[in-house]
């Protein structure tokens, strides 16, 4: 499945055009090849750095690996720094577990962590307010969200208990839940438990 154009398109840093491509192998090689879509160059976009770019960029891969397999195409990934703790995505259906939200299933493959303050959160999509929860509890201070038109509602709750909230306004990451929501919206009611 082709959700998104193969097309590099550039970044806007502090008014300085760079072609992606070129921005990614300076510090990732491995991932330039997946350095699409995250751009659009918003006022939100500019406040990532590279290093949340390419973080959230594999939070979108595990997304779109999730529509693929027919689940839910929301991805998460938890980093400290530039490390990747783990990642995760769905996996509603493809397990059956109505827990297992992209945020829950990084968490959970991230295993156990002495601290969490110094993680950010990646997610494809705003964050339900049982992941919320989650964040608040395990003391995680920041979460980087891909885009919040499609869901959202819970940043407010996380900003006021201290959590940094950074949204992206991703256009790969709208475009592709729209295309579920479109698509399969029986699913997606069945995850954000409401009735159609
Ligand atoms: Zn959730």
């Amino acid at each position: 499945m082709v959700v998104q154009p193969v097309v590099l398109q550039p970044v806007v840093l502090q008014s300085v055009v760079l072609p992606v491509a070129a921005t990614c192998t300076t510090v990732f090689t491995k991932i330039t090849a997946t350095c699409h879509g995250m751009n659009g160059a918003t006022p939100e976009s500019l406040m990532l750095s590279q290093t949340d770019q390419f973080h959230l960029r594999r939070a979108y891969d595990e997304a779109v690996t999730g529509f693929d397999e027919g689940g839910c195409p929301i991805g998460s990934l938890l980093a400290r720094g530039d490390v990747v703790l783990a990642s995760g995505r769905n996996r509603r259906v493809q397990q059956g577990d109505p827990i297992a939200h992209g945020e829950m299933d990084a968490l959970r493959r991230a295993g156990r962590q002495t601290t969490y303050r110094d993680t950010t959160l990646y997610t494809s999509l705003s964050p339900c307010m049982m992941c919320s929860g989650t964040i608040v509890q395990f003391g995680i201070p920041r979460v980087v969200i891909g885009e919040n038109q499609n869901f959202g509602g819970n940043e407010d709750f996380l900003r006021k208990r201290g959590v940094e909230v950074v949204i992206a306004n991703d256009p790969g990451c709208i475009a592709l839940m729209e295309r579920f929501i479109r698509e399969k919206p029986e699913l997606w009611a069945e995850d954000i438990a409401q009735e159609l």
